[in-house]
């Protein structure tokens, strides 16, 4: 079943903080590269696990 939850994760580039719907049903530990809203850079999202219902999310440079 699909739970989508919306969380924030601070743009590892520029510092400002995005919204990214995360899909709390997916295997994890997950990872994806999404662009920052604001200065475009490609921002490595990690999710780590789902506490309480909410994933704990990390976002790094790529490559990092
Ligand atoms: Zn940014």
């Amino acid at each position: 079943m699909e739970c989508m939850k919306s969380v924030t994760v601070q743009c590892p580039y520029c510092g400002v903080l995005n919204e990214e719907m995360i899909d709390c049903s997916a295997e994890l530990p997950e990872e994806y590269v999404e662009d920052c809203e604001v200065c475009c850079s490609p921002m490595l999202i990690r999710i780590f696990s789902v506490e309480g219902g909410m994933p704990v999310v990390e976002a790094h440079r790529e490559n990092e």
